[in-house]
């Protein structure tokens, strides 16, 4: 698989830049893919390639930010000094993040970061026992894990609904008095601490399956969201919301230690009961079967059938929904995390 880490340059490349910009005009308006015709602009022949390659397409036909592509045989990498050295931009980078990488596959450089893609192997999948369902919430805790093989429930991310009002309500107010340096200086904040929630929230999900050998089952988004069903502010606060985010997270971080994820299609999770399979009444945290009596927190109800595919299966194990840790993990991520992968392996 392929990871992406940012690292800060510290080099004024606005020059190299403007003229990267050229070429890609230029080949936007003659999709041309030979060096030959912008070696006039004056920039590196290896990065103007790279540049043509992509702008040349037809599919493409607005130049956006351009950035300085530098392609894997351009790039030299010394693993025992963390160096990687791109020599025809007479750049050099310390790196910090993982050393286990195969190979550099690109450098993107833009006015700031460096964008290192390398290729990790992925480890092979672990042995599973069974699954963990991840229900994920616009309200109180973000996501709700359970553990249909040990009947354990956790409870992530209560910070995030009191983050996601707050942040509502600032966005509000500067708008409502033109403050857009303000704006978006609020949003910028907002969009780095939710990615810190996400990063802690899938890093636990993957830690989870993994200490209790099962794979992630989680429900498909799209098919969230599709759903017309909701209020207005649960839809609100669903497409504001990382859900997609948090899934690209959790979904890199799971490959990367061999778990599994399945994804499925939400159906009746919140309605129906996970003990006995048969549709319950729900109000608002709240989840009682008229069935069989089992009573439940709605959100860990709802985990189990996930856990279970869609209720088909049935819960056998007696259990307190409610002994599950409600902590979410301390550790501080790493300076440079990994972006999401701008390319499939
Ligand atoms: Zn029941």
């Amino acid at each position: 698989m392929i990871l992406t880490f940012r690292i800060k340059h510290g080099t004024d490349f606005s020059k190299e830049l403007a003229l990267a910009r050229k070429v890609a005009e230029i080949a936007i308006v003659t999709r041309s893919r030979s060096t030959a015709d912008v070696r006039h602009i004056g920039l590196k022949s290896a990065i103007s390639n790279q540049i043509l390659r992509k702008y040349s397409r037809k599919s493409i036909m607005k130049v956006k930010s351009v950035p300085l592509t530098v392609p894997g045989q351009s790039i030299k990498v010394n693993k025992e000094s963390r160096c990687i050295v791109i020599p025809c931009l007479g750049l050099s980078l310390n790196y910090e993040f993982r050393n286990d990488f195969g190979k550099v596959n690109q450098i993107e450089i833009d006015s700031e970061y460096a964008c290192v893609s390398v290729s990790i192997a992925e480890p092979p999948q672990i042995n599973v026992w069974g699954a963990i369902g991840v229900d994920r919430n616009t309200t109180k805790h973000c996501v709700v894990i359970a553990c249909p093989r040990t009947g354990k429930v956790w409870k992530l991310g209560k910070s995030a609904e009191h983050i996601h009002k707050k942040y509502s309500r600032l966005r509000r107010r500067y708008q409502r008095l033109r403050k857009y340096k303000k704006l978006k200086q609020v949003s910028r904040r907002e969009r780095d601490i939710v990615k810190n929630i996400d990063h802690r929230i899938s890093k636990k999900i993957v830690e989870i399956a993994k200490e209790n050998s099962c794979m992630i089952r989680m429900e498909n988004l799209t098919g969230i969201r599709k759903n017309k069903g909701h209020s207005r502010s649960f839809r609100y606060s669903l497409n504001s919301w990382s859900f997609y985010q948090q899934q690209t997270f959790a979904d890199y971080k799971a490959r990367l230690q061999g778990v599994q994820v399945s994804y499925d299609e939400p159906a009746l999770t919140s309605q129906l009961c996970s003990r006995c399979g048969l549709i319950g009444i729900r109000s608002g945290k709240e989840f009682k079967c008229p069935s069989c009596g089992h009573v439940d927190h709605a959100d860990s109800n709802a985990s189990f059938n996930i856990a279970l595919c869609r209720g088909a299966g049935r819960l056998h194990a007696d259990r307190d929904a409610c002994n599950g840790s409600t902590d979410t993990p301390r550790e501080a991520i790493a300076r440079m995390t990994p972006t999401s992968e701008p390319h499939a392996p």
